[in-house]
């Protein structure tokens, strides 16, 4: 079977991928591969799928606010909740974030900066420190900032991209890509090219162009054929734990935003007309670069010690906290 052009992996963005590529060039023969059953059964599928546009970053700052503008134009399709963001910070990493700050700038229609007697209102916060965690001195509130579902926006694109005469095949697990001057031991002076890709039948796959949209498998795949994408996948676990809400709100009527709390990357996603919280968090050093299988369990012991004490802290009414569900999956780290 011979394509235009085959794209790896159909999370959401070989499936976002695919359909901005046949929309724009509508005579090409394009194919979206995957190796599992479903859309978006890799990390798409794990993902707390939180959205924002604050960035420092002006590349990312223009792909976000396109993204979540065509994202408000779907919103009910996929499950888009314009909860905003607040997001926290102690004396020391307001001044750090400063420069950062000021690239904000130019978008303060979207942002707030507020005091912590702007925000003490609704959450039952402790604003104070202690040993182990920094007072809260400043937020920033993000307006345009939300939560949707990743696994239905990723479908979102996979139908229209269908819709467009684009193909799809799933349950092929491509297990090698075959180079041209292969006999040749790959002379430095020829252009090698990417010929064919081969799925766990046998069943070959040529294309003149190949996207890979593997995430966190991308290393595994492309490295053997000497290709460096530096893409390592790293674990993240993500907590759902039952409460009461007014052991976070004094008023659950109100909506609550999504929020980072001022250390440790913890950050709470509150469902709280359900009476739930999803939690997460950010670790690096200690954390490996590795995949070693899929899904991969959320640990009990790192919510312990990692989530539970700074959630503690910050919600001194969250006395007992119990699991209600755990998962993980990796992120993809350039
Ligand atoms: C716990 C957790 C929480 C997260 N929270 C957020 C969040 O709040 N907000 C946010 O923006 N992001 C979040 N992310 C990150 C987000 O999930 C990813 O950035 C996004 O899903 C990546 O999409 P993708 O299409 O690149 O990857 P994936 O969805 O993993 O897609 C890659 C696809 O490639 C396929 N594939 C791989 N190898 C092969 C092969 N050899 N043959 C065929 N197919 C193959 C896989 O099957 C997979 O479907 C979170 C991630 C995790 C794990």
């Amino acid at each position: 079977m011979k394509f235009d052009t085959i794209i790896v992996g159909a999370g959401v963005i070989g499936a976002s991928t695919a359909y901005y590529l046949q929309k724009y060039s509508p005579k090409q023969k394009i194919l979206l591969i995957d190796k599992f059953s479903k859309i978006a059964a890799g990390n798409t599928s794990r993902s707390a799928a939180l959205y924002r546009n604050l960035f420092s970053s002006k590349s990312s700052l223009v792909l976000s606010t396109s993204s979540i503008g065509f994202y408000e134009t779907i919103a009910s399709e996929i499950g888009l909740k314009n909860l905003g963001y607040l997001w926290m910070f102690s004396q020391n990493d307001w001044k750090k974030s400063q420069k950062g700050l000021q690239k904000l700038n130019d978008q303060s229609d979207t942002f707030d900066i507020l005091s912590p007697n702007e925000f003490s209102k609704n959450l039952q916060l402790n604003f104070n420190s202690s040993d182990d965690f920094p007072e809260i001195h400043q937020a920033i509130y993000g307006h345009r900032c939300g939560s949707l579902s990743a696994i239905n926006l990723a479908k979102y694109y996979s139908k229209q991209f269908e819709a467009l005469g684009g193909r799809i095949a799933l349950e092929k697990s491509i297990q090698k890509l075959s180079l041209s001057e292969e006999e040749r031991h790959f002379p430095s002076w020829s252009d090698v090219k990417l010929l064919s890709i081969t799925d766990q039948n046998g069943d070959v796959f040529a294309a003149t162009n190949f996207l890979f949209a593997t995430g966190a498998w991308t290393n595994d795949l492309l490295a053997p054929v000497g290709i460096a994408s530096q893409i390592y996948p790293q674990k993240r676990q993500m907590y759902t734990l039952k409460l009461d809400p007014i052991q976070i709100v004094s008023n659950p009527k109100e909506s609550t935003p999504i929020f980072i709390l001022p250390i440790g990357g913890v950050y709470v996603k509150p469902v709280l007309q359900n009476g739930i919280i999803m939690v997460g968090c950010a670790n690096e050093l200690g954390n490996p670069y590795q995949m070693k299988n899929f899904p991969p369990d959320a640990d009990q012991e790192y919510f312990e010690f990692a989530i539970k004490p700074v959630l503690q802290h910050y919600f001194p009414k969250l006395k007992e906290l119990k699991i209600f569900s755990k998962w993980a999956g990796y992120y993809a780290y350039y």
